[in-house]
C-alpha cells in the first residue's frame, strides 16, 4: 500500500488536461537569518531617500479606505517631468516584472519567434511560455557580448537587457540603434534595470524609433525593491496599448502608499546621485580586489560582478560563502555554471567578502 501523500502526488485528475502548465521563474533567495551579508539579488545596500521616509511617516492611513488613482498620475507625471517626456509616454507597474509581463502580452502576438539572448534575465522565457509566445534564444558570443547581426532575422519582437544580466556587460547606444534600425516593424524592448550604474539610456532614441520600449525599475538604483515599482517609457501609441491591456486586467496595480513614496524618491535627485556614486565606487574597488584574488570577469556597468575563478569551482565558493552567512547568486545552468553573480554591498560588506574569499582561496 502506498502512503496517502504518495497517492495524492500520483493521481492525475481528469481536469488537469486543460490546465495552463508553466515552470515558474525562481527568484533569488530571501534568507531569514540574522547578520547575513546579502549579495544575491542586486538590491541596493543603502536605504531609499529620506524624502521617502518622510512620505511614509506623513501618509494618512485613513486614505487607505479609498481606491488609489487608477492612472497613477502623481508618479507618472513626476517620471515624465524627470525624463523630459509626456505623461502619456509613461506606464507604471508593480516592479518592472509586471511591466515586462504586460509588455510581452501586449506586443508579442505575431506568431514569429521573439528573440533574446541565451544568457539573460531568466524571466523572459517564462513569460514567453506563459503566454505561448514562440521564442528563440540567441547564443551570446564566447565573451558574453551580443552580436547585433544575430538580430537581423525574421522575428516577432526583441527583448534585450542593457546592461545584460547576469553578465553586467553594457552595450552602446550605437548597438541599440543598429538593432532598432533592422527591426522597424516589431517592438524592441530594452530592459534598463541596471542602466543607472554607468550606462547610457536609450531614451534619446525614442524620438526616432516609435517601436522602442524602455523599461526601468526602482528596485536597484532607487533602493526600493520592497515597494515594487517599475515603469516603461515609449511612444504614446505604444504606451496606450499597454494601458488597454492593464485596464483589462486590474485597474489598481499601484497602491496609494507606493504612488506617494515612489514620487518622493524621484524628487530627491541629489540623494539618488550620491547613492549611485557610492555603489559605483565600491564596485570599482571590488573589481580590483577580485582581480587580485584571481577572479576573471568581463567589465560590469551594473551593481553586480559576474565572476569565475580558474582554480576553484563556483559552486564550491558559493557553498563556502554561504557557510559564512554571505549569500551570492549561483546559477546551475549551461555556460554559466562556473560563475558567481556578486551584488555590490556596502564597503564593509565587500571587505568581509574579500577577507572570506582570501581565506578560502589562499
Ligand atoms: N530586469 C532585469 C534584467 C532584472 O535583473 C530584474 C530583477 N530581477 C528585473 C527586470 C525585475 O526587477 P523588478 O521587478 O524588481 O523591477
Amino acid at each position: 500500500m502506498k502512503k496517502r501523500e504518495e497517492q495524492i502526488v500520483d493521481k492525475k485528475f481528469s481536469w488537469e488536461e486543460n490546465i495552463r502548465k508553466v515552470v515558474p521563474y525562481v527568484p533569488g533567495e530571501q534568507p531569514k537569518c540574522q547578520n547575513m551579508i546579502k549579495l544575491n539579488t542586486n538590491e541596493c545596500p543603502y536605504p531609499p531617500s529620506p524624502l521617502v521616509e518622510k512620505a511614509l511617516r506623513e501618509f494618512d492611513h485613513r486614505d487607505l479606505r479609498l481606491y488609489p488613482d487608477p492612472n497613477a498620475s502623481i508618479l507618472t507625471e513626476e517620471l515624465a517631468k524627470y525624463y523630459g517626456v509626456e505623461a502619456e509616454q509613461v506606464f507604471v507597474g508593480v516592479g518592472s516584472d509586471d511591466v515586462l509581463a504586460m509588455a510581452f502580452m501586449t506586443f508579442f502576438n505575431s506568431g514569429s519567434p521573439i528573440l533574446f539572448p541565451d544568457i539573460t534575465y531568466s524571466f523572459y522565457d517564462v513569460w514567453a511560455e506563459l503566454y505561448r509566445i514562440p521564442y528563440k534564444m540567441i547564443p551570446l558570443k564566447e565573451d558574453f557580448t551580443i552580436d547585433p547581426k544575430d538580430y537581423q532575422v525574421e522575428n516577432g519582437g526583441i527583448v534585450l537587457p542593457n546592461p545584460n544580466a547576469p553578465t553586467g556587460i553594457l552595450e552602446s547606444l550605437a548597438f541599440i540603434e543598429e538593432i532598432l534600425t533592422a527591426n522597424r516593424d516589431v517592438v524592441v524592448i530594452v530592459d534598463e534595470a541596471y542602466i543607472d550604474f554607468g550606462g547610457e539610456s536609450a531614451l534619446p532614441l525614442l524620438k526616432k524609433y516609435d517601436n522602442l520600449l524602455i523599461v526601468q525599475t526602482f528596485s536597484k538604483s532607487r533602493a526600493m525593491a520592497g515597494m515594487r515599482i517599475g515603469y516603461a517609457i515609449g511612444n504614446e501609441k505604444l504606451i496606450s496599448y499597454l494601458h488597454h491591456v492593464k485596464f483589462s486586467f486590474n485597474s489598481y496595480t499601484m497602491d496609494s502608499i507606493t504612488l506617494s513614496l515612489g514620487t518622493a524618491s524621484v524628487k530627491d535627485e541629489a540623494y539618488f546621485r550620491e547613492t549611485l556614486a557610492k555603489v559605483i565606487k565600491t564596485r570599482e574597488w571590488s573589481k580590483e580586489k577580485l582581480k587580485e584574488l584571481g577572479f576573471i570577469f568581463e567589465d560590469s556597468k551594473s551593481n553586480f560582478i559576474f565572476a569565475s575563478h580558474p582554480e576553484k569551482k563556483a559552486e564550491e565558493i558559493y557553498a563556502y560563502l554561504r557557510s559564512k552567512n554571505i549569500f551570492v547568486r549561483y546559477f546551475k545552468k549551461p555556460r554559466i555554471d562556473n560563475y558567481l553573480r556578486i551584488s555590490i554591498g556596502t564597503d564593509e560588506e565587500m571587505e568581509i567578502l574579500v577577507k572570506e574569499l582570501t581565506e578560502f582561496l589562499m
